[in-house]
């Protein structure tokens, strides 16, 4: 198949189980296109999906405010108190010189999960208003850079094994914070399993072009 140029590409799709090329066509709303080879979904088409991720991505921010603000545990070893936030921590780190693990800990738990929620609110708003092409597809672009670098999910498993070694040397108590943070992981968990960039990309074009309406 020749391309005349690169924006011909955007035309095309690929199957993620068998990677055979697609040309892409126009669907119902609530509809999904399927691979002819293999019959796997190659893209669904859902203008719910914009109300329920701008939805899903403003909770998942009051959550995340929530998990940063309020105190994560309470430890009390030998009748000392400690809370202990997101922000504590990462600053601890690198007051104590781990300069590159502080760093790292601040973007991967705080920074890029700020941004790819920021990112997708404001991007759910755009498709919501119909407006901003440019920005939405700079918007996209980014996200799919920042997305695997999100890892709140780690950070809380790590929690749970260091309270869980802790548990018979002090007393733990779990603060708001803790309980925010699994909101805020279990929602972040389901726009990623749940919203493909690819959705929000096919989204994007069948509402800002003409020409990919029905
Ligand atoms: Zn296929």
């Amino acid at each position: 198949m020749k391309l005349k140029n690169e924006a011909a590409l955007d035309n095309l799709i690929i199957c993620h189980q068998c990677f055979t090329l697609h040309q892409e066509v126009p669907i119902k709303d609530g509809s999904k296109a399927c691979c002819s080879e293999c019959g796997g979904i190659l893209y669904r088409y859902d203008t719910k999906l914009i109300d329920h991720g701008l939805a899903l991505s403003i909770t998942g921010l009051i959550f995340f405010a929530m998990a940063n603000f309020f105190p994560l545990v309470q430890i009390e070893i030998l009748g000392h108190e400690q809370f202990i936030t997101i922000p504590k921590t990462i600053f601890s780190l690198i007051d104590n010189g781990f300069y590159i693990v502080g760093l790292l800990c601040m973007f991967l738990i705080f920074i890029f999960p700020l941004m790819i929620f920021t990112i997708n609110m404001i991007l759910f708003a755009l498709l919501k208003l119909k407006s901003g092409e440019k920005w939405s597809k700079d918007l996209l672009i980014l996200l799919a850079h920042i997305t695997p670098w999100s890892m709140t999910d780690i950070f809380l498993i790590s929690i749970l094994v260091a309270l869980v070694k802790l548990i018979g040397y002090a007393q733990i108590h779990m603060g708001v914070a803790f309980y925010s943070l699994i909101v805020f992981v279990l929602i972040d968990l389901y726009i990623v399993k749940r919203v493909h960039l690819s959705e929000i990309w096919m989204l994007r074009k069948r509402i800002m072009f003409e020409e990919f309406k029905i």
